[in-house]
This record gives structure tokens, sequence and C-alpha cells, in this order.
């Protein structure tokens, strides 16, 4: 007890004088989907979700420690202004499927903090492939599956998670939606009903954007590698998406998230693109933390995933810990 104490005597005043020092600083984090952890168990992409139970006791402790909880653009407020030492977080979630709408969203309300949509319009329109998840879904629910031609037999969540990585290795790259629909085509898969299953619309997202607590921002048409278009596609992605939200929305979208967001995916010439498309701000997914004079159209967000499963695992994030971690591993 009194080493405790006498341990915060030193480190209160240390913490103090570094907050004055390093000027206020944001931790952003980003995932994608969220489920039950009994769903979560089971399903073949697992690090693709959050545990809804423990992402509840993460903003409970985060509220408990007095965290401020913030939008993006007040995020970018604070990291402009000189006399501001406090210490943030803000959560944003990429793509946005069905489960945003009815499984997060409620939570973050009945914490009362704000959440930001980074929404590829391609998925509420029905024109983005989401082969992955339609690739996941069927092994989830089926014990045999045909595979050019072959049957290949299921039965326990490992087999699912393996045969599921294996196949999307296998169509990774431009080809992926092909690939997917011969797949569907072979196993009398409704490729429409499976992307109304996980799709959000824009009927959620209208009640979404009527929500205080919500902020949306545009993460592309067609979930797109922004590095590897022309500069015009690129521009056509970035602009495209900000003016559907817009149309559907009536909403004036500020924010933008590089889909992918890694050092290979989104550059210079993209964060320029991203001004240049109307926007605010542009975010990566490059680990680390927003500090006084950071640039806003590189912003870093650190990803979470399924496997961040405890609170403690994640003061890493907030303390800037898994950036610097990151840099010495060259894995920026
Ligand atoms: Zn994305």
């Amino acid at each position: 007890m009194i080493a405790t104490l006498a341990a915060r005597a030193l480190t209160q005043p240390l913490a103090h004088a570094a907050d004055r020092m390093l000027g206020p600083r944001g931790c952003l984090l980003t995932f994608h989907r969220a489920a039950s952890p009994e769903l979560w168990e089971k399903l073949p992409n697992r690090d693709f979700y959050l545990d809804i139970e423990f992402l509840d006791r993460f903003l409970a402790h985060l509220v408990a420690q007095k965290w401020d909880v913030v939008t993006i653009g007040e995020a970018l407020r604070r990291s402009g202004s000189a006399d501001d030492n406090s210490r943030y977080v803000n959560f944003s979630i990429d793509d946005c499927y069905r489960d945003t709408f009815e499984l997060v969203a409620p939570v973050f309300r009945r914490h009362n903090v704000p959440l930001t949509l980074f929404v590829t319009t391609g998925i509420p329109d029905g024109t983005a492939s989401l082969w992955l998840i339609g690739l996941e879904y069927t092994l989830f629910e089926r014990d045999e599956i045909l595979l050019d031609g072959k049957v290949l037999r299921l039965s326990t969540p490992e087999d699912r998670r393996a045969t599921y990585h294996r196949i999307a290795a296998k169509w990774d790259g431009p080809e992926a939606p092909q690939h997917y629909a011969a797949f569907c085509a072979e196993n009398r898969v409704d490729m429409n009903a499976m992307h109304w299953a996980h799709a959000i619309t824009w009927e959620m997202l209208e009640a979404l954007a009527n929500d205080p607590l919500i902020e949306i921002g545009a993460h592309t048409v067609s979930h797109a590698r922004i590095s590897s278009l022309m500069p015009e596609e690129a521009l056509a992605e970035l602009e495209g998406a900000r003016v559907r939200l817009n149309e559907r929305l009536g909403i004036n979208v500020e924010h933008f998230a590089f889909p992918y967001g890694r050092a290979g995916d989104c550059g210079p010439r993209d964060f320029a693109l991203a001004r240049e498309a109307g926007f605010l701000s542009a975010a990566t997914t490059r680990k680390g933390l927003v500090r006084g004079g950071q640039d806003r159209f590189s912003l870093p967000r650190n990803t979470i995933n399924g496997s961040h499963r405890s609170v403690a695992a994640m003061e890493m994030h907030l303390l800037g810990l898994t950036g610097i971690a990151a840099r010495i591993a060259g894995r920026v």
C-alpha cells in the first residue's frame, strides 16, 4: 500500500509533467465489425470482429478513467490548439455493416460517447463486392462446400478458419469478386441475399446520421486501394463517396479514411488527393498517437481486432506503445 502510494507520488507528477511537455495527444482506434462472444468463437474470420462485451467493458473503463472520447473533428481541433494538454481517444468503424447499426451504435449510445463511421458507399448501394464476408458465412453455415468441382467437408471452427484463410489468400487481388461469383454459382449461394444479410442500408445510415453521437466520414465508393489507382480514378473514389453521402444523407462529409491504410496503400500523392477531393482530414492505419502539429491528411490510427480482449492490453495502444513497437519492428 505504502509502496503503491510512494510509486504514485513519484509517477503522477511525472505523468502530469509529461502531459504538459508533450501537449495534447490522442489515440484514434479503428475496427470493422462486432459479434457476441458466442458467435465470435465460431467465426471463420474472427479477427475482423470485436467481442461486443469486451467493447462494452472497454468503454466503461475509459469513461471511469475520465478519458475524453471525441469525434475526429474534435481530435483535429485539439491537435491544432497549443494550450490543450488533454488526452483523448476516438473510435472509428471502417466499411460499415449491419452490426454497426444493430450492435455497436447502441453500446456507444449507452455510454453516451461518440463514434465515427467511415462508410464505403458501395455497401449500402449494393455495388461493392462483399466477397470476404460471403465466403466467410458460406463456410460458417455449411458442413460441406464445392471448391473447383471438389467436395470439401467442414467440421470444427478451426477447420473452417483454416479453409477461410486458404481460399481468401488464393482469391485476393482484382479478380476476387469473379472468384466469389463462380463459387456462389457452384454452391448455389444467393449473392444478393448474402449481401443484404450483412450490408448496412441507407435507412440505417439515415437513422445514424440523425444521432448527435455519430460522425459520418467516407471510405471510398468501392473500397479500392487508392495507391494502386491512376490519379483521376483515385479522385473519383474519394469525391464519389463524399458526394454520394451528401446526396443520400444531406450531410457535409469532412473526414476520410483510406481503405487498408498502411504505407503501401496510401502515400503523399493520395494525401494530397484527399485534400483536393474536399476533405478536411484523412486517416490511415499507421500506428501511433495524434500530437500537436499532426498532418491532418495522414492521421495515424490503431486497429483493434478480435484478438484484443483485455482492457489492460488496450492500455498499450492508449499510451502509444504499440506504435513504438511497430516502428522498431519496421511494421508501419
Ligand atoms: Zn475498410
